[in-house]
């Protein structure tokens, strides 16, 4: 009798299963080294718009590392003037608002600083429970972000691939899918900019956006957060 071939065998299943549960492991590791990089090279510096622009270098290296080496398979929907996620009540890390008040501060005149003071104050009043869903006060005429080089890690992980889910959102307040992988090193930028704060004794919770730039806006000068503003 011919001895039959074997191409095919549950030992070879289970030698793959195992290597690839190893580059899983090994995927998921890169997240974490994510992180740690970020947190080393944030811990010594005590400027909240030195500690942003060293997340914003990372986070973008990361996008162009992954996005170069990894097929994508999330698809995103998202196209200029589609604002639904605008709605959407955000939050932020301390050092993020700091450096878009700075940006603002810096860019704007005392005319129309004290109208978007003005706007941010309306925005509140606007935003009712318990969705607190309202047109974010940076959304121009065109529904483009007036601040969008700036805008907040959280509005940049905003990456649905159903526009309509999130129309229904502004509604309902139901859940919006985000890019996975976008959304963890985002996740990842956030968490790393609390980290630092704590480790240097500064509060370390996330402020929601709008409040916490009025309040930075109406100081003149001084201290927000333990941060020079
Ligand atoms: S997250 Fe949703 S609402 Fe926002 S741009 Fe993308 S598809 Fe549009
Ligand atoms: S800051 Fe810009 S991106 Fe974020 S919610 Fe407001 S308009 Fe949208």
């Amino acid at each position: 009798m011919k001895e039959s071939l074997i191409y095919f065998s549950t030992a070879r299943v289970q030698e793959v299963a195992q290597k690839m549960k190893e580059v899983g492991r090994q995927y998921e590791q890169l997240f974490t080294d994510l992180g740690r990089q970020m947190f080393a090279d944030m811990a010594d510096l005590h400027d909240a718009s030195e500690m942003t622009a060293v997340c914003t270098r990372h986070v973008e290296q990361a996008l162009s590392a992954f996005g170069n080496n990894f097929p994508d398979v999330s698809p995103v929907a998202c196209t200029k003037g589609c604002c639904h996620c605008c709605f959407f009540p955000v939050e932020c890390p301390p050092q993020v608002v700091i450096d878009i008040a700075r940006h603002l501060r810096a860019k704007e005149s005392a005319a129309n600083l004290s109208l978007l003071r003005h706007k941010l104050a309306q925005d509140m009043k606007d935003r009712k429970p318990p969705l607190y869903r309202a047109k974010c006060p940076f959304l121009n005429a065109e529904n483009l972000c007036a601040i969008y080089e700036k805008r907040p890690l959280a509005c940049q992980c905003f990456t649905s691939p159903a526009p309509a889910q999130c129309e229904q959102s502004v509604a309902d307040g139901r859940d919006i899918s985000q890019h996975p992988l976008r959304h963890r090193i985002y996740q990842a930028a956030t968490t790393m900019l609390l980290a630092c704060a704590k480790k240097q004794g500064r509060p370390h919770g996330q402020v929601m956006f709008i409040p916490a730039l009025l309040s930075i806006l109406e100081i003149e000068d001084g201290l927000w957060q333990g941060y020079g503003i």
